[in-house]
């Protein structure tokens, strides 16, 4: 990537779960980040839920020692985070009501584990579209889906819609510095979102609230950055990626105004 564009993108997320907390505190399954605690509030009360891409298995044992589910399916890839999860549920003796399986994607759920609810946190929106693409057939229909996709959303959105769900709620959160989004949908009467829509999400563009406003002004600072040292530059950026970032600087622009 040219030097520009790299220095003027937003900040990027760590790929590791967050070990401190705002207030410098330890994270642990007492003690979610702000950003967990906020995907824990979209989760229905009772769920049987698969948390995919679980890693330390936190959010799980969280809900469960809250007896806020009644069965949970640990999904993991990776074979030290699937290892951290296990230990996790075993040392919160959890093993019996939550189970941690070694698995790419939803290959995690079984029918019989009668799952209502599925989490994707903390990974590209885009990972989370494959993921829910790969493997459809393993969807009942009947989940919910509470999505915290690290940037892609309006892939992942363009998903849901191409795929009949319905965005339920939608929320936006600032923490270490990270803006985060939070997306839940669940099946539904097909809907059709417009292109703006997909973009900034259909229920935070409706709300329009102070944080909402306040990424956009920071990524629009990012963006028109971006464009003015390409152009400098005179770096060979293909037309089509200069119209898509000229066409989202003028969409947040028009939000903004
Ligand atoms: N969900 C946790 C959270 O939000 O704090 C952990 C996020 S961590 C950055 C992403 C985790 O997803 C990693 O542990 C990674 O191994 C796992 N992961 C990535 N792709 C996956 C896949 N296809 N199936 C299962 N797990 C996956």
């Amino acid at each position: 990537m040219h030097a520009a564009a790299r220095q003027n993108r937003a900040p990027i997320r760590p790929n590791v779960p967050d070990g401190r907390g705002e207030k410098g505190q330890p994270l642990n399954e007492q003690t979610l980040s702000e950003r967990l605690e906020r995907v824990a509030a979209h989760v229905p009360a009772g769920a049987r839920l698969a948390d995919i891409g679980s890693d330390h298995g936190y959010l799980l044992v969280a809900l469960m020692t809250r007896d806020l589910i009644t069965a949970g399916v640990a999904g993991e890839v990776a074979v030290t985070p699937f290892q951290a999860a296990q230990r996790t549920v075993r040392e919160n003796r959890l093993s019996e009501r939550i189970s941690v399986r070694r698995a790419n994607g939803l290959a995690a759920i079984e029918p019989e584990d009668g799952i209502t609810a599925i989490s994707l946190c903390g990974m590209g929106g885009e990972t989370i579209r494959d993921i829910l693409d790969r493997d459809k057939a393993r969807l009942s229909g009947k989940e919910r889906l509470i999505l915290q996709p690290n940037g892609g959303e309006q892939p992942l959105r363009q998903w849901l819609m191409d795929n009949g769900y319905r965005i339920l709620a939608e929320e936006l959160l600032r923490e270490n510095r990270f803006d985060y989004e939070i997306i839940v949908a669940e099946l539904g009467e097909p809907v059709r979102y417009t292109a703006h829509e997909l973009y900034f999400g259909p229920l935070l563009l409706q709300a329009r609230s102070e944080a909402f406003l306040a990424k956009w002004q920071r990524r629009l600072r990012l963006k028109q950055r971006t464009l003015s040292q390409l152009t400098e530059a005179r770096q060979a950026v293909s037309e089509e990626k200069l119209h898509a970032l000229k066409q989202q600087i003028s969409w947040i622009s028009e939000l903004l105004t």
